[in-house]
């Protein structure tokens, strides 16, 4: 069975040492009750539960999947009980507001924990994954009468709150969506209509289910600009806010999927449910936003949870495992043979690993900055350039450690051998459980086109300015240090790139939009190698400082100046394939019809 350890060190580095998260928690309103010491006891606390608790779970849901009886679901043994242990904890209630119950610490906090869920049971994790966000949603555009008939329940955990969005024909494009409200005497609406592919849509982990579902009223506008958003849950709630009446919402089917099997993905079948309209009518998508944006960041959590949980394990591996001799003769001469940690290839593996979940880490912390910042900040132009980088790093954070993730997980695999493709290692699960962390919440082509189309040329390079503003302003601060060189010089020179190639797709797109289609995957793909190398040379910086003053972790920054420098060295190089790619164009994707595709077994 795999095993797992917080990795509470690196965390420590990235939140003390690197972002200096005590002065930031120490600046916000409330803040100070995420003293040093209560962090580190939460995440420890956290790191435990996540071992002995959910990791012991993860491969026997993954066996055994979800049952579906009469319309009620069972998810695997164990995941109920597991489930009432986090109640009891109090972790689903960490980051929210005192208001509704919560415990006011902030968000980033939630965050960190997340990455351990997701490192050891994504399937459990995505049972409470969503109520964050259905009580966000809430929160933001729900009425006083809602919010205290759901709140409370979503945040101390008793209910989970589930976003039905997709429907058959419909995932990405809901302007199609067919399911219909039409509203009742009593203020309320009757919800008609098919979701599918609904995550944890029913399962017996808590006592009720918050259903946030789009729909659309019977005089609504064509198209996205006539959709609108209810709450509809499984049990309408008696006078004292106990579940009631069963609802006319049913699970109509399971899923049979490749991968996170032990989560319940339903058909939802939704027969006159009653409904109530959250926000106002027609504006149901910018509601559902609120929910979205919070669940792609928490998509790339998942990204870096299983990078983690791949890399811990495919290195306990290459340490012990024994195959052939060094090239440059035995390194375990004592042994049969040297073990496969001695092989440059392996290396290269497990260092791909290791640099994309430490660099995914630092950029979730670096984001979760900005959360907090927008959600508790109290100056005003701070918040905006929080907001604005927020919506920037977004849909890199969503798709760029999804896709890494995954090309880390199937390293993983590859480290193993052919034990790799043996499920009882569970490594195999690992890539499985990451492959839908590129689809779903939007998939890699869709968060590109939200990068590129909509957060940097619809601001005219503004929010990208932000960033680079940023980065440069690093390189300015340490041109000096020749110390730095290896790492400031080559950020300078691809930040300076970064911002010419934005400014050339803009031009060649005024004469084609199709060029910022064409463009998009490998300008999400750059942004993010960009990224992690402005967070790994602020690394290389701290780690060189460390080792100057003179430390007894002396090895831990050797490692991480290691880590950096074969992420620049081996995997920066990659932005010159994703940049001639950008520069190709769009005619080389659109030089050949529909047709033509298919000549090829045609006759
Ligand atoms: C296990 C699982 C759990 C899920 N959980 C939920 C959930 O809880 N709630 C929910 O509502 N949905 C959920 N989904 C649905 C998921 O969000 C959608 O599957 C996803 O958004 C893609 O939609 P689609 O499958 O209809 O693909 P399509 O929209 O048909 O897309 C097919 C392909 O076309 C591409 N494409 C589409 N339009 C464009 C465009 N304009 N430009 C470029 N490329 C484009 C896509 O990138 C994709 O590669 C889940 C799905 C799965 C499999």
């Amino acid at each position: 069975m795999p095993d797992y350890q917080a990795p509470l060190r690196d965390i420590r580095f990235v939140m003390d040492e690197l972002l200096d998260y005590p002065a930031h928690y120490a600046g916000l309103p409330g803040g100070e009750e995420a003293s040093p010491d209560v962090v580190a006891a939460i995440l420890e606390e956290g790191g435990r539960f996540a071992r002995e608790v959910l990791l012991p779970l993860n491969q026997s849901g993954d066996q055994e999947g979800c049952l579906l009886e009469g319309g009620e679901v069972k998810a695997p043994k164990g995941f109920k009980e597991a489930y009432a242990q986090f109640v009891e904890g109090g972790w689903p209630s960490l980051a929210a507001d005192p208001a509704h119950g919560g415990q006011g610490l902030p968000h980033s906090l939630a965050m960190v924990l997340n990455e351990m869920i997701c490192s050891t049971n994504l399937a459990w994790g995505m049972y409470p994954g969503l109520s964050h966000g259905a009580a966000d949603a809430l929160r933001h555009h729900g009425t006083e009468e809602q919010q205290a008939t759901y709140l409370t329940k979503l945040v101390e955990g008793t209910w989970t709150g589930t976003m039905c969005l997709t429907e058959p024909h419909c995932g990405t494009d809901l302007g199609l969506i067919k399911t219909r409200a039409v509203p009742t005497d009593d203020g309320a609406y009757d919800i008609t209509g098919t979701k599918i592919f609904i995550s944890a849509g029913e399962h017996d982990l808590a006592e009720n289910i918050v259903h946030l579902v789009l729909a659309k009223l019977p005089d609504a506008p064509e198209g996205s600009r006539g959709i609108s958003l209810f709450v509809v849950p499984k049990f309408l709630p008696d006078a004292d806010g106990n579940p009631g009446e069963r609802n006319g919402v049913v699970c109509g089917s399971l899923e049979h999927k490749m991968g996170i099997h032990g989560n319940a993905t339903c058909v939802m079948n939704f027969d006159a449910a009653k409904g109530f309209l959250v926000g106002a009518p027609n504006k149901g998508l910018a509601c559902m936003f609120t929910m979205m944006n919070a669940a792609r960041i928490g998509v790339g959590i998942q990204g870096l949870g299983l990078t983690e949980a791949s890399f811990q394990n495919a290195l306990a591996y290459a340490r012990d495992r024994l195959q052939m001799r060094a090239l440059s003769g035995p390194k375990a001469p004592e042994k049969a043979a040297d073990p496969i940690i001695v092989h440059p290839d392996v290396r290269r593996m497990l260092l791909t690993q290791k640099a994309f979940a430490e660099g995914g880490r630092m950029l979730v912390l670096y984001t979760a900055q900005m959360i907090d910042i927008v959600e508790h900040g109290t100056d005003a132009a701070e918040k905006e350039r929080a907001e604005t980088l927020l919506g920037l790093l977004t849909p890199i954070v969503k798709a760029f450690l999804t896709e890494v993730g995954f090309e880390a997980t199937n390293e993983g695999v590859q480290v193993f051998g052919g034990h790799g493709f043996i499920q009882e290692w569970g490594m195999e699960q690992l890539v499985r459980d990451a492959r839908i962390t590129r689809l779903y919440e939007g998939t890699t082509g869709i968060q590109a086109l939200d990068l590129l189309g909509r957060k940097v040329l619809m601001s005219q390079g503004e929010s990208l300015k932000v960033f680079t503003k940023e980065i440069h302003k690093f390189c300015q601060a340490e041109e000096g240090s020749s110390e730095l060189a290896e790492f400031v010089r080559p950020l300078a020179k691809l930040n300076a790139e970064w911002g010419e190639m934005t400014m050339a797709i803009g031009m060649k797109a005024m004469t084609d939009r199709e060029e910022v289609g064409a463009a998009s995957v490998d300008y999400l793909m750059y942004s993010g190698y960009v990224t992690l190398a402005y967070l790994f040379a602020r690394a290389a910086k701290q780690a060189r400082a460390a080792l100057a003053e003179g430390t007894e972790e002396a090895a831990f920054y050797r490692a991480k100046l290691d880590t950096a420098r074969f992420f620049y060295q081996r995997l920066l190089p990659r932005t010159r394939a994703h940049k001639g790619a950008i520069e190709a164009g769009a005619e080389p994707l659109m030089a050949i019809s529909a047709e033509d595709f298919g000549l090829g077994f045609e006759i």
